[in-house]
């Protein structure tokens, strides 16, 4: 559970969980064996149109939970259950200890869920004098250590079968032995004392069917069947998000979520409970059966324009398993109580703004939670406007304040660059990196050479290398982003000589400015629309076939976050949508639109990977691509299992989170060089900045290169 205080406590938390080694080599099979099993399990359904129900009918749902949730209380008590509404965790916590009491109720087994982990149920039940037991074997073993869930569905995955060997020879007081099927003989024979025992059993519910009042249970294991039925009194504690409308709902949605939790096509047990049933040991045959919903701010969610999406949830937990800092850091430290990428979301809602500041600024907007989201939420977006809550609400981080004043203002902050250019000269030692840095001064940024501003930026070349074409079969407006603009612009370069004789006018409006990305990155919304504003007005798309950017995240932020940071700016809307539509990303350009067949180039190209940068593969959608370019070129590409993980830059997080950054990059360098790659190419300044400033620190023998670059430095001598 992450409860640091402040920035640098958590920082420090987060690096000693990079130490822990077990964890890491844990979440690291586990998301390689996740990705494959999940692809097998979709493979034969129509995976979008799947997603788009789930997303579609559980906001249906939200939009009418007041109805839904009259209509499953007449249903449930009909058929002999007490439905009561809980507004808060306490008040929840509360009438599940009356229950306990009323029934004289003094033993509690209880079967997995993230709600009763929500309002913190058990200690509060532990407070009241009652014992409690979790039966399921992951969350037994972590209430045995005194500790939380690591993962929403794998709770214990953080642990060694070693640690739990010692854990269980600890509980029995006898010397166990280590292997699985004997440690899983050890719970049982333990729990099933426990069951026999208990008077009160404690569940959650994946579903609250409205239509008949029912509750459906998706687990793997038994436990849950045992809690359920064996005691006496059974209380499920429920989420309102779980109420739908009918069976039919909750059978799409299981479609979805046992394959995206665990690549399963349907879990061990459905469990669906209408009403009190038979029950040996309750009064007169029959279950005392109570069904306590817990509100907690959801029904104030549901009606939020934005927010509302985080109620899709259905609580697979896959956007834990493919978030790159989770696989570093593991739940405890990415999460408070909600794991992974919702987890940073639900935290500022259910259990506020103190718990979320920190946590919710350790995303790299790098998206992969996005596409892999069974519900269709739109997890970085969430996450960035969730930032921009806290901003609104906390003290204003100085860094920005800074950004929004410089990115605001072009002029300003190209003169500023500008002059930098002079000051930094005793720093660059005639290289192409700032080398002469004091190490004190980079602190921990110091894992990565930082790279020099270059002699001259592009806007200043423009008019000696701006092409001349007469009847150009397209015209098109370069958009060059600050980092190829004034630190790399060899990379623009590369991109003109392709163009060389291929009918293709090039434009390049001066006025245009930072893309906006880091700010709105920062979560700084007023000025991130501002930047927006300004490019749009220098860039008029209707005088261009394409904006071209080399930018993968330049492009990404342009196409999808423009029209909707500029919808409520009057006159601006029909635009920002034209402008977005303009949008097209280097390799798609050359690729699709101009072709490679004019050019000749070199054979028996170097053994070459591909870093496909996150705002490309997942923010542009573009896959084959550069990768196709690569190998018409004439280079040796071979692709690898990481190429789409991020490579730890994600903008400003790399300055917030260091620690994380470097790690990430050198796992991917290390890969690199353990397959004997020579070249990497990229379609992103960013990724190169991270990633040939970390191979030029580490001494890699790695060249990283722009694709651009990459397809001009094969060109055969003689080719335009
Ligand atoms: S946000 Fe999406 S991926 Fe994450 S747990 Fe919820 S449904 Fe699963
Ligand atoms: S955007 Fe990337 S880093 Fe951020 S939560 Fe999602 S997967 Fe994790």
């Amino acid at each position: 559970m992450q409860t640091a205080r402040s920035l640098k406590e958590y920082r420090q938390e987060l690096d000693e969980a990079l130490s822990q080694s077990f964890q890491r080599k844990a979440l690291d099979s586990f998301a390689t064996a996740y990705r494959e099993g999940r692809a097998k399990a979709f493979a034969e359904l129509d995976l979008p149109g799947l997603i788009q129900q789930i997303g579609a009918s559980k906001d249906s749902a939200m939009a009418d939970l007041d109805n839904l949730y009259a209509s499953f209380k007449a249903r449930a008590e009909e058929a002999g259950a007490t439905v009561h509404l809980a507004s808060t965790a306490r008040e929840a916590n509360a009438i599940i200890a009356g229950i306990a009491s009323d029934n004289g109720c003094h033993t509690v087994v209880k079967a997995k869920s993230m709600t009763a982990e929500e309002t913190l149920l058990n200690d509060f039940l532990e407070k009241e004098g009652l014992s409690v037991t979790e039966t399921d074997l992951g969350e037994w073993i972590i209430q045995l250590r005194h500790e939380g869930p690591s993962h929403m569905v794998m709770p214990a995955i953080h642990l060694s079968r070693d640690e739990v060997q010692r854990l269980f020879t600890t509980v029995t007081g006898q010397e166990q032995e280590r292997n699985i099927e004997s440690l899983v003989k050890v719970a049982r024979r333990e729990l099933r004392q426990r069951f026999a025992q208990a008077d009160m059993g404690v569940s959650g519910a994946n579903f609250a069917i409205a239509e008949s009042g029912t509750l459906g249970l998706v687990t793997n294991e038994g436990n849950a069947r045992l809690v359920t039925t064996l005691p006496r009194v059974h209380v499920a504690l429920v989420g309102l998000d779980k109420l739908v409308p009918s069976l039919n709902e909750a059978l799409t949605t299981l479609k979805g979520l046992t394959r995206n939790a665990t690549g399963q096509a349907i879990s061990s047990y459905i469990t669906w409970i209408t009403g009190a049933n038979e029950c040996a040991s309750g009064p007169e045959g029959t279950k005392n059966l109570h069904i306590v919903f817990l509100d907690n701010g959801r029904s104030t969610l549901a009606k939020d324009p934005v927010f509302k999406e985080a109620l899709r949830c259905v609580r697979c937990g896959a956007c834990a398993n493919v978030c790159p800092l989770y696989r570093l850091v593991g739940g405890h430290k990415y999460g408070h109580i909600y794991i992974g990428a919702i987890g940073l979301i639900l935290t500022y809602f259910f259990h506020g703004l103190d718990k979320d500041k920190n946590l919710v600024q350790n995303c790299l907007n790098c998206q992969a939670c996005r596409q892999v989201c069974v519900a269709g939420i739109d997890l970085p977006r969430l996450i960035k406007e969730t930032q921009a809550l806290v901003q609104q609400s906390d003290r204003r981080p100085v860094m920005n304040t800074m950004a929004s004043t410089l990115l605001t203002n072009r002029r300003l902050f190209h003169g500023l660059l500008q002059t930098a250019r002079y000051f930094q000269k005793p720093l660059t030692g005639r290289t192409a990196y700032l080398r002469h840095l004091p190490h004190f001064f980079l602190g921990p940024q110091d894992f990565k050479a930082l790279p020099a501003l270059a002699p001259k930026p592009f806007r200043s070349m423009w008019e000696q290398v701006k092409p001349t074409v007469r009847q150009p079969r397209y015209t098109i407006a370069l958009f060059a982003g600050c980092l190829q603009d004034f630190v790399y612009p060899e990379q623009l370069l590369s991109f003109l000589k392709l163009l060389t004789d291929q009918g293709i006018a090039v434009e390049f409006p001066k006025e245009q400015g930072c893309c906006g990305l880091p700010v709105h990155m920062l979560g700084e919304k007023e000025a991130s629309r501002e930047v927006a504003r300004h490019n749009i007005a220098a860039i008029d798309p209707a005088q261009y076939d394409f904006i071209v950017t080399l930018c993968a995240s330049c492009g990404s932020h342009l196409k999808e976050n423009y029209p909707r940071l500029l919808e409520s700016l009057p006159g601006s809307q029909a635009k920002a949508t034209q402008f977005s539509q303009r949008i097209i990303d280097f390799s798609s350009f050359v690729h699709s639109v101009l072709g490679l067949d004019g050019l000749s180039f070199q054979a028996g190209g170097p053994k070459t990977a591909f870093h496909a940068p996150c705002h490309l593969c997942r923010g542009l959608d573009v896959t084959e691509p550069p990768r196709a370019l690569l190998q018409q070129a004439g280079f040796d590409y071979q692709s690898h299992e990481e190429e789409e993980t991020c490579c730890g830059l994600g903008g400003t997080y790399s300055v917030k989170f260091p620690e994380l950054s470097a790690e990430l990059l050198s796992r991917k360098l290390d890969l690199l060089e353990e397959r004997g790659y020579q070249v990497l190419t990229t379609d992103c300044p960013g990724c190169i900045m991270q990633l040939r400033g970390g191979a030029e620190k580490q001494k890699r023998a790695l060249r990283v290169q722009h694709t651009a670059e990459a397809l001009c430095s094969r060109l055969l001598s003689g080719t335009p």
